[in-house]
């Protein structure tokens, strides 16, 4: 097997029901990730 380096492109952007701000990325391999972000509205401190 030879190693490969994944190649992260990014796809977009989505927020969740939670509003949770979702990056999907993908490579040309095949293979994907999704990050999720979250997005605190506590008001100001
Ligand atoms: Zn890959």
């Amino acid at each position: 097997m030879s190693e490969h380096v994944h190649v992260r492109i990014n796809q977009g952007l989505g927020v969740t029901e939670n509003g949770e701000l979702v990056e999907h990325s993908y490579c040309r391999c095949g293979a994907t990730w999704t990050k999720t972000y979250r997005i605190r509205e506590e008001g100001p401190e």
